[in-house]
């Protein structure tokens, strides 16, 4: 194997971390995945599998060396059932691919991860992915009926049935999903789909205060609207992007802290106004700059670049460490405000952004020029006390991103030992041997 692809194997979009594979597979269907770990069973060899390498916790990263199993020839989507609102693909598809070969026959599959035009759709369930469209209908797990899935052992299962309502036994479907590649390979994938909306209307919003626009998020839902998008973006995360993509599609009030980029969709254009005017209601209160509504869809595809580019132009002014956090959205403005106390206390910037009407909370916090020991030891005390925070509002550590490698120290936080070991028996039970994945979710 050559060292090019050792490089682009042992690295996902986490941090700078960097971890050799010492053997890379790319299989072809699903019983040569089951001869694969069949052997690396009976062997006790790592395997990670892979999708698109896009995570944020690092869980296709190799950390005990072993087989990165890349899913990458997984790739055909192999029915789109028009009849039942359905449809089956591998796990190697990209997301964006998918979405549009079903929005071709006006079926729409709403999980779109701001990382949708690479990440694949088993990457997405592994880690139970959610993006914009969550606030409106749901994330990953909303969508998905029955998976193929191969065990540690190399047996092969379908987890549950083509059907929307199942109280048949235990729910093996639900269990995998968000499972980080830990119980099982899934190599295909049945979805259940919905009706795609033929129109949307979108517009960006500038609060003077952080903190408001955080509030508003709150006041939106008060008044009976529910946004296909409620996303936040403060200052910073802006002007990266927009020195990133090197243009702006609108011009940037630099007194504004923050702006929420907010849209609604239907079948119905006057339902749509109507909402956009009870949403302009519920921000009155708020101290808000010139309201952009973008007129077509080039304006609105690039309000979306924008805002999909958010995470990759903060990687470029830094390295960082990003967390995922998710609160009660009624909370959100407490823990913004919390967030900043928190790095003005233990010496680092945040750049926050991320699916507000969620309350789902991406906290960037950038290296600068820190000193190593800062960054390792006063950054990770900010950060516990970030998660601290976060249980007290009654929130948790990761809303889509999974725990992966760099958040498993912090899983205590949240869980009790009961929990921890439950989940650590599951585990076992799936994976007695403990090949898949190692060295993922639950701490050393
Ligand atoms: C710029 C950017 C924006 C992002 N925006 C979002 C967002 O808005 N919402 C969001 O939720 N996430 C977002 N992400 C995170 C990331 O894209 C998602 O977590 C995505 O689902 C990962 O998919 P992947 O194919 O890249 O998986 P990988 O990173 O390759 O792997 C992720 C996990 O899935 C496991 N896995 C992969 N395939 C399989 C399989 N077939 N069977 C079993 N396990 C498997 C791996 O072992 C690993 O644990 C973003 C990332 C980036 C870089």
């Amino acid at each position: 194997m050559d060292k090019e692809s050792k490089e682009i194997y042992g690295k996902d979009e986490t941090e700078d971390l960097y971890f050799e594979p010492e053997l890379i597979l790319k299989p072809q269907n699903t019983l040569q995945v089951s001869k694969i770990l069949s052997y690396c069973n009976k062997e006790n060899i790592a395997v990670t599998p892979r999708g698109a390498g896009t995570g944020l916790s690092g869980g296709a990263l190799p950390v005990y060396g072993g087989i990165c199993l890349s899913m990458e020839n997984f790739n055909a989507i192999l029915d789109i059932d028009e009849e039942n609102f359905q449809a089956t693909a591998e796990p190697g598809v990209i997301t964006q691919v998918f979405q549009e070969s079903l929005e071709k026959k006006g079926l729409f599959y709403p999980p779109d991860p701001a990382s949708k035009g690479s990440c694949f759709l088993g990457g997405n369930i592994a880690e139970n992915s959610g993006g914009p469209k969550a606030v409106k209908y749901g994330v990953v797990q909303d969508y998905i009926l029955n998976l193929e899935v191969v065990l540690a052992s190399g047996e092969i299962i379908w987890t549950g049935a083509n059907v929307l309502k199942n109280a048949t036994g235990y729910n093996l479907t639900q269990l995998m999903i968000g499972s980080e590649g830990t119980l099982g390979v899934v190599t295909k994938i049945v979805f259940r789909l919905i009706p795609k909306p033929t129109r949307d209307l979108l517009m960006l919003v500038p609060f003077r205060k952080l903190e408001d626009a955080c509030k508003a998020v709150k006041a939106i839902f008060q008044k009976n609207v529910t946004p296909s998008g409620l996303e936040l973006m403060e200052k910073d995360a802006i002007n990266y992007a927009v020195e990133f993509l090197d243009e702006s599609p609108f011009p940037i009030d630099q007194n504004m802290e923050a702006q929420l980029l907010i849209e609604v969709d239907g079948n119905d254009e006057n339902t749509l106004h109507k909402e956009c005017e009870t949403i302009m209601d519920a921000l009155n209160p708020f101290e808000c700059g010139d309201i952009l509504y973008a007129d077509n869809n080039q304006q609105k595809e690039s309000l979306w670049k924008l805002r999909r580019s958010v995470g990759e132009a903060v990687k470029a002014q830094s390295i960082y460490k990003e967390e995922d956090t998710v609160v009660p959205r009624a909370h959100l403005a407490e823990l913004i405000i919390a967030v900043k106390e928190i790095g003005l206390k233990f010496g680092f910037r945040s750049v926050c952004y991320g699916h507000a009407g969620d309350g789902n909370l991406h906290i960037n916090i950038l290296k600068d020029d820190l000193s190593e020991e800062a960054w390792n030891n006063e950054v990770k005390k900010g950060i516990i006390a970030i998660f601290e925070k976060v249980k007290a509002l009654k929130g948790t550590i990761s809303g889509e991103h999974g725990i992966g490698l760099v958040q498993k120290e912090f899983l205590p936080i949240i869980f009790q030992e009961k929990q921890l070991a439950l989940m650590r028996g599951i585990k076992t039970l799936f994976d007695p041997n403990h090949i898949l994945n190692p060295g993922k979710i639950w701490p050393d």
